[in-house]
C-alpha cells in the first residue's frame, strides 16, 4: 500500500456551492506548504465523459493535455494548481459501468452475479487510488459531483465508506461542503439543512472530518459551536465560507480559517513551512489594481450561460491582470449581428474575440463580426471555430468567394475553404474521436505570434474535425491572410494572420485551457495589450 493520502469532498444541501473551487483553493494551499497535490473529480451521469453534452447543459468541456474531454472544474484544478491534469484526473459513472460491463463479457466473473456492491464499488475505489498509486503525488483530492442524498451519488458516497474501513484513518477523511441560508426576518444564518445533510451523509456511514459552510453572512461562534455539536466535528473542523468578490480570493479566505491546517493535523502530516503565497498575491494585487480598462466582446452562441465559456474569461483575468488592466468582457450573442447593425453591437469595443462551436448556429453574425474587426482595424481573436469562420470571411468579402464555407455547415459549396481533416472521414461515432489535446505547432518568425511566445516551437490543446484547406493557401497568403503556425509533422495550419492589420489572429487551437494564474497565456496577454493600445489610440 502506497502512503498517498486521500481526501474527498462531497456536497450537501444544494449543488452550485464551488466544490471544485474550495478543492482547488486547498489544494492550492497544501501545494504551497510544499506537498505535491493533484485533484480529481468523479461525476455522477452516465456519459462516458462531457464531450458528446451541450454547454447549455453542463458548462464548457474542459481538454487536458493528454486529450481527454472533462468537465471545466479540471479547468479550476489546473488554473490553479498550474500542474496538467490527465485522463485519470475525471470519472463518470458511464466509465465505470463500461469497463466492468467489458469485463463481464471477457468472462472476468464468470458464475458470479455482478452488482453494485461490490462490482461497480470496487472499480470506484480502484480509480479513486489510481494517482495515489502512481507515486507521483502525496495527497489526491477527489471531489465528488452531484449532491448527498442524490440517487445516482449512492455508490460514490459507499465506496468513500468503505476506503475509510479499509484505510488507516489518518490516511484518509471527508470534507462536506454546505451552505447556511441566511433568513432576513430573523437576521440568522440557519444551520439545520447543514444538520440534514451531515445525517444524510451518516445514513450511508460517512462521517465527515470538516465542515466548509458557505455564507452570505460571518458565522458566529456559537452558530459553529452548535454545528460542531450536532454534526460531530471539532469546532476548529467547521470553516465558513464567505462569497468572495473573485474565485482567486477563496485560496486565501480559507488560509484565513485555517482550512489547511486543519486538514493536515487530521491527516498527521506537519505543517512544513508557512505556505508561500507570494506569487499568487502578487496576481490577486494586480488584478485588484488595474491601471488600464479594456472592453472585449466575445462574439458566440452560448452566452447565455457564460460557464460556456469559463476557460477564456478566466483566461482574460489572468492576462488583465499581466497587464494591469481590467478586461471588461462582454458577451455578444452571435445571432443577433448582422452586417448591418455590426457598428451598433461592436463599435464601443476594444477588441472581439469570436468563440469556438459547432454547427450552423449563429454563423452568419459571427462573420459579421469578423468583417466589421478586419475592415475596422479592431484587435481581432479567433478560436477554433473563430479562426476557421475568419477563413471563411476571408474567403468570401477578400478573395471573392462568395459560397466559402466550412463543410460542416456546406457540404456542397465550390470553395470549402475549411475542411474536414482526412483522418477524420473514416471516423463515424462521435463521443472521444475528434483531435484531441496536444499537438506541436511551429511559428514563423516574422509573426505576431511568434512576437507572444518568443520562440518557434509550441504546443496547445485541440478538438476539433475541420482544418484549413490548403488548396487555398495560395489565395489566401497572396492577398494578405498568412498561415504563421502549422503543425510540422502533418502541415495542418494552425494559426491564421493578417499582416495589415493591427492585431488579426485566428488560431485553431485552443489557449484558453493552458492559461493558468502563474502562467498567463500569451496569446491572450498579446490581445490584452492590443486592446490596450487601440483604447488610447
Ligand atoms: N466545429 C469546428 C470543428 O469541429 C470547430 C470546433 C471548435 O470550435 N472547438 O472543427
Amino acid at each position: 500500500m502506497n502512503n498517498c493520502k486521500y481526501i474527498f469532498v462531497t456536497g450537501g444541501v444544494t449543488s452550485s456551492l464551488g466544490k471544485g473551487i474550495i478543492s482547488a483553493s486547498l489544494a492550492k494551499l497544501l501545494q504551497a506548504r510544499g506537498y505535491s497535490v493533484t485533484i480529481q473529480k468523479f461525476d455522477p451521469y452516465i456519459n462516458i465523459d462531457p464531450g458528446t453534452l451541450n454547454p447549455y447543459e453542463h458548462g464548457e468541456c474542459f481538454v487536458t493535455e493528454d486529450g481527454a474531454e472533462t468537465d471545466l472544474d479540471l479547468g479550476h484544478y489546473e488554473r490553479f494548481l498550474n500542474v496538467p491534469t490527465s485522463q485519470a484526473n475525471n470519472v463518470t459513472t458511464g466509465r465505470i459501468y463500461q469497463y466492468v460491463m467489458d469485463k463481464e463479457r471477457e468472462g472476468a466473473f464468470l458464475g458470479k452475479t455482478v452488482q453494485v456492491i461490490p462490482h461497480i464499488t470496487d472499480e470506484i475505489k480502484r480509480r479513486m487510488k489510481l494517482l495515489g498509486e502512481s507515486g507521483k503525488y502525496e495527497i489526491i483530492i477527489t471531489e465528488l459531483g452531484g449532491t448527498v442524498g442524490d440517487i445516482e451519488a449512492l455508490p460514490y458516497i459507499e465506496a468513500v465508506r468503505q476506503l475509510k474501513w479499509e484505510l488507516k484513518p489518518e490516511d484518509v477523511m471527508v470534507i462536506h461542503l454546505t451552505l447556511l441560508p441566511y433568513l432576513s426576518t430573523s437576521q440568522e444564518l440557519k444551520t439545520k439543512p447543514t444538520q440534514h445533510s451531515v445525517k444524510m451523509l451518516l445514513e450511508s456511514g460517512v462521517q465527515p472530518d470538516v465542515l466548509v459552510c458557505r455564507a452570505e453572512h460571518p458565522i458566529s461562534k456559537e452558530a459553529k459551536r452548535k454545528i460542531a455539536l450536532f454534526c460531530n466535528v471539532t469546532q476548529n473542523s467547521v470553516i465558513e465560507a464567505l462569497d468572495m468578490p473573485t474565485i482567486y480570493d477563496v485560496p486565501m479566505a480559507m488560509l484565513k480559517e485555517k482550512l489547511d491546517k486543519t486538514v493536515l493535523s487530521r491527516l498527521k502530516l506537519s505543517a512544513k513551512n508557512d505556505p508561500d503565497m507570494d506569487s499568487w498575491l502578487n496576481f490577486l494585487t494586480r488584478h485588484k489594481n488595474p491601471k488600464h480598462e479594456v472592453k472585449i466582446g466575445l462574439v458566440g452562441k452560448y452566452v447565455e450561460l457564460p460557464d460556456a465559456y469559463k476557460s477564456i474569461a478566466e483566461a482574460f483575468i489572468h492576462a488583465g491582470a499581466k497587464n494591469e488592466c481590467k478586461v471588461k468582457l462582454e458577451y455578444i450573442h452571435s445571432e443577433l449581428i448582422t452586417d448591418e447593425n455590426a457598428k451598433y453591437k461592436l463599435g464601443h469595443l476594444d477588441g472581439i474575440l469570436v468563440a469556438p462551436g459547432f454547427g450552423d448556429r449563429g454563423i452568419d453574425g459571427k462573420i459579421s463580426a469578423i468583417k466589421y474587426a478586419r475592415e475596422k482595424k479592431v484587435p481581432f481573436f479567433g478560436i477554433c471555430l473563430g479562426m476557421q469562420v475568419a477563413v471563411i470571411e476571408f474567403g468570401r468579402n477578400v478573395l471573392g468567394f462568395k459560397d466559402a464555407h466550412s463543410t460542416e455547415m456546406n457540404a456542397k459549396t465550390k470553395h470549402p475553404v475549411i475542411d474536414m481533416m482526412p483522418d477524420q472521414k473514416k471516423i463515424t461515432t462521435k463521443g472521444g474521436t475528434m483531435r484531441l489535446g496536444a499537438y506541436a505547432c511551429e511559428l514563423a518568425k516574422d509573426s505576431k505570434a511568434y512576437k507572444a511566445y518568443e520562440k518557434t516551437k509550441i504546443t496547445e490543446r485541440h478538438r476539433h474535425r475541420y482544418e484549413f484547406n490548403g488548396k487555398f493557401q495560395k489565395d489566401y497568403e497572396s492577398n494578405g491572410m498568412s498561415i504563421t503556425g502549422i503543425n510540422p509533422d502533418t502541415k495542418l495550419a494552425e494559426i491564421v494572420e493578417i499582416k495589415d492589420h493591427p492585431f488579426f489572429m485566428g488560431v485553431q487551437f485552443h489557449p484558453e485551457y493552458k492559461s493558468t494564474v502563474l502562467n498567463p497565456h500569451p496569446l491572450f496577454v498579446k490581445f490584452v495589450k492590443e486592446a490596450i493600445a487601440y483604447s488610447n489610440s
